[in-house]
C-alpha cells in the first residue's frame, strides 16, 4: 500500500484542460489515456477522502490490485491530477482515468470547477460552519447549508428574472385620486391570489349575506361575472369604474395563464407589466371598499360554484406604500444581503408577497409602488438572502451592491 508520504515524493502531475463548459469530460479525458481497454476492464474503485489541504484534494482509490493516491487541483483552465502509481508511459494513468470517471458520472462533469481557488472547496475546508462535507465511496461532496440561502457567486438568484433586468426597469409613479364612497350593498371585491403562481392576481366579485352593520358576508352566495341592471342601480360611480376595470383585469390574467400554461411561475414580460399598470389603476378604488377578501384562485371552473368560505379571507386595502430597502450584516468572513420593507417608517416582518405586486401584512394589502419594486421583491423572496464570503466581497460589491445601490437604499 503507498502512502501519501511516499506518493508526494513520486507523484508527477498530468494537465488535462477544462472545456468550453468549464467541465472535465471523461471521454475527452480518455483520449489521453495510457491504457484505454485496461479503463474498460477495471472495475470501479472505492473512491475515499484523504485530505483537502492547498487547493489539492486527495483522493484514495481502491482496485482489486491495490490502493493508490490520486490528487486533482484545478488552476486556471485546467485540472492537474497526480496519481501514486509507476505509471511511466506518457498521457493519463488508469487510476487517475477511473477517479475521473466515478467522480463525473456521480458528481457531475462541473465537479472539478470546484476545485479551484474561491470555490466550494477552498470555502468549505476555511468556513466549516457554513458547508456540510459528506463523504462517501464516491469521494467527497461539498453541500452548502440552508443557513446561507444563495451563496454568492454561485447561485445569484435570477427569479423572476436577473437583477440587471429589474434595475432597468422604467417606472413611473402616478396615483388616482378617489373619495370616500357612502352607499354599499352585499357585493364584495375579491382579490384572487392565483395559488400555482401561473398568472398574476385579479379581482373578481362576489356576493353575499352581509353582517348587520354591513361590514362582513355571514354566507357566499356566488361569483359574479357581471352584474344584472338591478344590482348595478344600488352601486356608486367609482364601484361601477371598479367593476369595469375588474374585469378587464380578470381577461388580461386568465389569458396571461393560458399563454404561460407550462409554468408554474409568472413570467416578467409585457403582458406582466400590463397587468401591474391596471392594478395600479384599480387599487386605489379597492381602498374605498369595506368588503374586499383575499382569495385563494385555483382554476376558472370553480367561479362557476360558491365561493368557499375558508379560502376568503377579509382585507383591509391600504395605500400606504411599501418601501423596499436592502440590508447588509457583516460578520468577520462574511456578508449577507437580505431586503427590507418599511410601511410608513416602520420595520415590517412576517408580511406574505407570494403574488406578484401586492404584499399581505396583517390582515392589510398593500401594493408596491412600481413595477420594479414588485420584481425585484420576488427575485429577492426566490432566494431568501444571499450570503458571501470575503473572498467574493469584491464582485459583490461589483454585480449587486453598486447596481443596487443606484436605486435602492441600502442600510
Ligand atoms: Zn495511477
Amino acid at each position: 500500500m503507498v502512502t501519501t508520504k511516499t506518493f508526494r515524493k513520486t507523484a508527477k502531475e498530468v494537465v488535462i484542460p477544462f472545456n468550453k463548459e468549464k467541465a472535465i469530460s471523461f471521454r475527452q479525458v480518455m483520449k489521453d489515456c495510457v491504457d484505454p481497454e485496461q479503463v474498460s476492464a477495471l472495475r470501479y474503485p472505492a473512491l475515499k477522502f484523504v485530505q483537502y489541504k492547498n487547493h489539492r484534494l486527495l483522493l484514495r482509490c481502491t482496485f482489486r490490485s491495490g490502493n493508490y493516491v490520486v490528487g486533482f487541483k484545478a488552476v486556471g483552465d485546467e485540472l492537474r491530477a497526480t496519481c501514486s502509481c509507476k505509471e511511466t508511459r506518457p498521457g493519463v494513468c488508469v487510476h487517475i482515468c477511473k477517479a475521473i470517471e466515478v467522480i463525473t458520472s456521480w458528481h457531475g462533469d462541473k465537479y472539478f470547477l470546484q476545485l479551484l481557488p474561491k470555490r466550494q472547496f477552498d470555502l468549505a475546508f476555511k468556513y466549516p460552519q457554513g458547508f456540510d462535507k459528506v463523504e462517501s465511496e464516491r469521494g467527497i461532496q461539498i453541500v452548502k447549508r440552508k443557513e446561507l440561502m444563495a451563496l454568492f457567486p454561485f447561485d445569484s438568484p435570477i427569479l423572476p428574472m436577473p437583477l440587471d433586468e429589474i434595475l432597468a426597469m422604467k417606472i413611473t409613479s402616478e396615483r388616482k385620486k378617489t373619495e370616500q364612497v357612502g352607499k354599499r350593498d352585499a357585493i364584495s371585491f375579491l382579490l384572487m391570489l392565483p395559488h400555482s403562481g401561473k398568472q398574476p392576481p385579479f379581482i373578481y366579485l362576489a356576493s353575499g349575506k352581509p353582517t348587520k352593520g354591513n361590514d362582513k358576508i355571514m354566507s357566499w352566495t356566488k361569483f359574479l361575472p357581471s352584474i344584472d341592471d338591478s344590482s348595478i342601480k344600488s352601486i356608486n360611480g367609482f364601484q361601477h369604474d371598479l367593476i369595469v376595470k375588474s374585469s378587464r383585469l380578470f381577461e388580461l390574467s386568465e389569458k396571461f395563464a393560458k399563454d404561460n400554461k407550462n409554468q408554474s411561475w409568472v413570467k416578467w414580460n409585457n403582458d406582466m407589466a400590463a397587468a401591474y399598470d391596471e392594478w395600479k389603476q384599480v387599487f386605489p378604488l379597492l381602498s374605498n371598499e369595506m368588503l374586499v377578501y383575499t382569495y385563494t384562485y385555483y382554476r376558472f371552473r370553480e367561479l362557476k360554484m360558491r365561493p368557499a368560505k375558508n379560502r376568503a379571507e377579509k382585507v383591509l386595502v391600504s395605500m400606504d406604500k411599501p418601501v423596499v430597502n436592502f440590508k447588509i450584516t457583516n460578520t468577520n468572513d462574511s456578508c449577507q444581503v437580505s431586503l427590507e420593507i418599511n410601511i410608513n417608517g416602520k420595520l415590517i416582518k412576517n408580511y406574505d408577497v407570494y403574488c406578484p405586486f401586492l404584499l399581505v401584512h396583517e390582515g392589510t394589502v398593500y401594493m408596491f409602488d412600481n413595477y420594479r419594486d414588485a420584481a425585484i421583491v420576488k427575485w429577492m423572496a426566490s432566494t431568501g438572502w444571499i450570503t458571501a464570503y470575503k473572498e467574493h466581497f469584491k464582485e459583490l460589491r461589483e454585480y449587486i451592491l453598486k447596481p443596487l445601490s443606484e436605486r435602492y437604499t441600502i442600510v
